[in-house]
């Protein structure tokens, strides 16, 4: 493995994904600040948000104070060297905290002492499957600790909001989530959902659907239908940007179903605020950029 080809080609996923909002979150964060009444809160949020955006890029400045953690998730051939790729992996995270791209983000969870490289056990998380090209995706999410702390898990049936164990039940999962977040999430955010699994898989599964486009919709018609039934019903709540009141609460929601155990009905709702920082590249087998993905 050319390492320093990998190295540099991932420190440059992490500094676009920290400074360069995808075009599909700002385009829905124009959408949302139309369907916002002039001059009030929620106008001004997204205003604000935007205005933000385009000085982080222009200066190439992180969006956010919280860069987040990172989340890698590679696709690689069959046969590739996965420890030399963790390894330039968590060399090019500690390359982007000494540059400023990551701010000084992880402590370890009993003495409460700083990892100054965001190199950690447990960081960055790295997941890896095998495809079956012989290219390498390098996809990045930086998940905000604001929208990670509102993600939720439910047990249906769930009596105290009414969900049964069916789309109904999910439905309303998800609008619970959605008014629990008011407030703490950073909203306008874009909601993962995933239906069945167990408790680990879920979180896994509703996490992975942020790697997905706004514009995306499920491929299954009933489970389509619900995500923007989703976004329809959480815009009607009244909680509006930054839970500050207004008419956008959700930018978008992405749903996924797995299989699950007879005794078993989870439905995960994890939270991505409107500072959606999620970036992908295609890098050959000695690490050079052929592409981007988003
Ligand atoms: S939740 Fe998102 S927008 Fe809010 S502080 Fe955290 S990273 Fe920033």
């Amino acid at each position: 493995m050319k390492t320093a080809n990998w190295e540099r080609n991932l420190l440059d996923l992490i500094r676009r994904t920290s400074t360069d909002l995808p075009s599909d979150i700002e385009a829905g964060l124009r959408k949302a600040l139309r369907s916002e009444k002039k001059n009030s809160h929620g106008y001004w949020v997204i205003r604000t948000a935007l205005d933000n955006a385009a000085r982080a890029r222009g200066e190439d400045l992180p969006i956010c104070q919280d860069t987040g953690t990172p989340i890698f998730h590679f696709r690689v051939p069959v046969g590739f060297d996965t420890n030399a790729l963790v390894a330039v992996t968590r060399g090019a995270v500690s390359r982007a905290t000494r540059r400023g791209y990551l701010r000084e983000n992880v402590f370890d969870a009993v003495s409460g002492k700083p990892f100054y490289t965001n190199v950690a056990p447990g960081s960055p998380v790295i997941r890896i499957e095998q495809g079956a090209r012989k290219t390498v995706d390098a996809r990045l999410i930086l998940k905000g600790g604001g929208s990670e702390n509102v993600g939720t898990q439910y047990s249906l049936p769930d009596e105290r909001i009414g969900a049964g164990r069916d789309l109904e039940g999910v439905r309303r999962c998800a609008l619970d989530a959605v008014w629990k977040a008011q407030g703490a999430g950073c909203a306008p955010g874009v909601l993962g959902i995933c239906i069945g699994g167990d408790r680990a898989t879920g979180y896994e599964c509703s996490k992975e659907q942020f790697l997905r486009k706004l514009s995306d919709v499920a491929s299954d018609r009933e489970l389509a239908r619900l995500e923007s039934r989703i976004v329809r019903d959480s815009c009607q709540l009244g909680i509006g940007p930054m839970g500050l009141g207004g008419r956008t609460a959700l930018l978008g929601a992405k749903i996924a179903a797995m299989s699950r155990a007879p005794a078993s009905f989870f439905v995960t709702v994890s939270y991505l605020c409107w500072a959606f920082r999620r970036r992908g590249m295609v890098l050959g087998p000695e690490g050079g950029l052929t592409r981007w993905l988003y």
